[in-house]
Parts: C-alpha cells; structure tokens; sequence
C-alpha cells in the first residue's frame, strides 16, 4: 500500500488471519474468539457470518484494544491474495495442533507466511486432550526451522485450547503486543483501499462483497471499483449487519449492489465520483483483454485439455477451487473451466457438460439437484461433490 504524508496518520488496529492444517482448530479458534470477545450485547446481533469480525481485547492496564481477525475457511483466500502480491493481513496464527505437531499444510502455511514477510505467532493448540504433547510439537516446530522463544528463536508462541478458552487471553495479548511493535498506521483522510476477501450473489440482495479496507476511509456517496466490477457506495454494512455511514481502515465491511461479482483476492479502490471509477474499470476492461490472448497461447501446448464446470457455494470457495483446479496440470494435460458459477448443480450445468468432448462437473460445498443426477447419469458424465479442498485436490 503506497504511504501518505506522516502528519496525517494515526494508529490502526492489527488485521489477523489464522492459518494451518485441516483439523488443527482453526475455525474453533475463530469461533471461541469471536463468541467471548466481541462487544457484549452485540454478539446476538451476529445474523450472517461475513468473512471477518472486529474484537475488542482487554489488556493489563485496564484499556481495551480493538482486533480484526479474518474469519475464511482455510487459508485458500490467503494464499490466493498472497499470489495477487497483496498482503490481508498483518499478523498470521499458525495454529499447530499438541496432538499431531507440524503436518504438511502447517508447512504450506508457514511457507505462505515467510513469502509475506508478515510477523506471526504459534498457538499450540487442543492442551486439553489427553494425547497433547507440547514438548514434541514444539520440537517437530524447530525441526522445520520454526524456533519459537525458549528454543533457540524469537518467534512467540502461546499453548491454548480452543475449546476451553484456556490460553486464548495469553494469544490475544500477544497479539497486542506484535502489533504494537510493527506500528500500524492509516491515513484516515485518503481514498481507501484494500481486498476482497468474500463475494456473494443474492437472489434478493443482489451481488455483494465483503471488504477489508487496509488504508484510508469509506464514505457513503463514494464508489468503490475491484478489477472489472464496481458498485456505489450506498448500501455499507459492518460486520454485525448494521448500516454503517463511514468506515475507516481496517474495518470490515459488506457493500452490496455491485454490478458484476468482484474476484475474492482482488484489491480494491475507492473512487469521490462516479467518472473516476467508470474509468479505472475500463482501463481494467483493457488489460484484461490483452492478458487472456496469452492465456489462449498457453493452452497451445497442452495435448489433452479437460474441461471442467464449477459449481461452489460462494465467491471465495469457488475462487479457491477454481485455483486449485488451475494447479492441477502437466506439460501436456491442462483443464480448461468451461463454466463456473454459484448454486447447486443443474440440468444445465450438466449439459453444459455435455459437449464433443465431456466435461468433468465439480461441486464444493453444493447438492447436484435430482434432474441434473439423471441426466448426468444418462449421459455419463461424472459429477464430483467435494466439501474439503485438499479432498478434491487428491482425486483431481
Ligand atoms: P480446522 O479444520 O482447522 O478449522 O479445525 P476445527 O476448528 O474444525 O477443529 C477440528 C476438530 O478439532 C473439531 O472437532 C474441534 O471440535 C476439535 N478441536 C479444535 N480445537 C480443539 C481444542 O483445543 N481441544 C479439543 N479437545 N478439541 C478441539
């Protein structure tokens, strides 16, 4: 992010993704997080899960600090950002479990964070089973050159358990700590900026996205552009679902009303007029069309080419799993998306399946409605559901 003027900022609080492998305690983490420190009265207020929540966090002085965790499945939208070249957050957890120690997506985790360049604590989690055993997991941390404090290093780490809460202060007040070491700041004044980090499309609603602002302000009255879409600032809400006037770095928040849907990982800008920000989209427009010739460059050396339709149940999964679909490939076999959407899979789906040469259909997180099973199966065409990435990576 480009900085401003040193006169105009002002202190920020700490944006923190928590990263690690399947299993370790994650989303329990985040949950247990979210359920004890989120402003009291307004926990109730939480109707809709958007893709990050705002704590408030009490230190030893008796002063509270405000916290914003990114609460994404997985750390598929971290890697996803971190492959764009932007940074979401400020201080990872790499969340290990006491049972299983270090295990390859703690690696890949790890990986992900020492190519951002972020600071981050370990949290050895789940001290309460009987099978914890926090000496060995801290020695398979130092076995791949993770050298917390005490053995031989200065990477902080905090024992906890998502489950009982115990140890989870400690972790929030190292938090703190980092954070005020690394001396985050905003400039309040400037046109914000950030990433998309949740997208969804509604029925009712409309197409919406949920937004970290990493620098500057949103005002209602603005525009807001990310890659192709764009979308007024009329309908802003914060993370409990409350509308909200103005927001300032790094609040979450949700703006519904975009044109098209904005690509999860993509940065984000804010635009005074309604001019500026119909220009930076056709500017986006253009450079994506030169970008996609050397796409189709590309697919000249495959051999075989399968193609594959995507079905997932939101923007972030579906950006996941198109990406990991994109890995799968050798020198001579590449896939191809013909068609990638959100909802269960349909008829139409599976005829879009249906071509000269037959389509593979994945679904994440989706049900194959009863038609489309039939016709699927009439035509033979193989129809994958998957609720786990890694899953899916294993069969493709
Ligand atoms: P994720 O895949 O990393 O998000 O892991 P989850 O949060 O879904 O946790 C996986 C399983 O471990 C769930 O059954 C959790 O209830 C359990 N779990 C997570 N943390 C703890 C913990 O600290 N103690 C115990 N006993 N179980 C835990």
């Amino acid at each position: 992010m480009t900085k401003t003027s040193e006169v105009k900022r002002v202190p920020r609080q700490p944006v923190i993704a928590v990263l690690g492998h399947v299993d370790h305690g994650k989303s329990s983490l985040l949950d247990f997080i979210r359920k004890s420190n989120v402003v009291d009265g307004e926990a109730g207020g939480i109707t809709q899960r958007i893709s990050a929540y705002e704590v408030e966090h009490k230190i030893a002085d008796g002063s509270t600090k405000p916290i914003t965790f990114l609460d994404t499945p997985g750390h598929a939208a971290f890697q996803s950002m971190r492959e764009r070249g932007v940074e979401i957050a400020d201080i990872a957890i790499l969340i290990v479990s006491a049972e299983d120690g270090v295990k390859p997506q703690t690696v890949e985790a790890l990986n992900s964070i020492r190519l951002s360049g972020i600071p981050f604590i370990v949290a050895i989690n789940k001290i309460d089973k009987p099978g914890a055993n926090i000496e060995k997991t801290k020695q398979s941390l130092s076995e791949n050159e993770v050298y917390i404090e005490g053995y031989g290093g200065d990477v902080p780490a905090v024992n906890l358990s998502a489950k009982t809460g115990e140890g989870v202060p400690e972790l929030l007040d190292m938090i703190i700590l980092v954070s005020e070491i690394a001396d985050l700041q905003t400039d309040p004044e400037k046109l914000g900026e950030g990433i998309v980090v949740e997208s969804n499309r509604d029925i009712k609603k409309g197409i919406s996205a949920t937004c970290i602002l990493r620098d500057g302000s949103i005002k209602k009255g603005q525009f807001i552009t990310s890659g192709t879409a764009q979308a007024p600032i009329r309908i802003m809400e914060n993370y409990l679902g409350k509308q909200i006037p103005e927001a300032i770095a790094p609040q979450p928040l949700k703006i519904i009303g975009w044109d098209e849907l904005p690509e999860v990982g993509q940065t984000f800008k804010i635009f005074a007029d309604r001019d500026s920000a119909r220009q930076a989209v056709e500017a986006e427009k253009l450079s994506k069309k030169n970008v996609s010739g050397h796409v189709e460059l590309d697919k000249k050396v495959c051999e075989v080419i399968i193609p594959v339709v995507v079905k997932a149940d939101t923007g972030s999964s579906l950006e996941a799993v198109i990406q990991e679909i994109a890995k799968q490939r050798t020198d001579k076999v590449c896939t191809e998306i013909i068609s990638s959407g959100i909802g269960n899979i349909s008829e139409n789906d599976i005829r879009l399946a249906n071509g000269s040469i037959k389509a593979i259909v994945i679904g994440f997180s989706v049900d194959t409605d009863a038609p489309a099973k039939s016709l699927a199966e009439r035509n033979e065409i193989d129809v994958k559901n998957f609720d786990i990435i890694y899953k899916m990576s294993e069969w493709l």
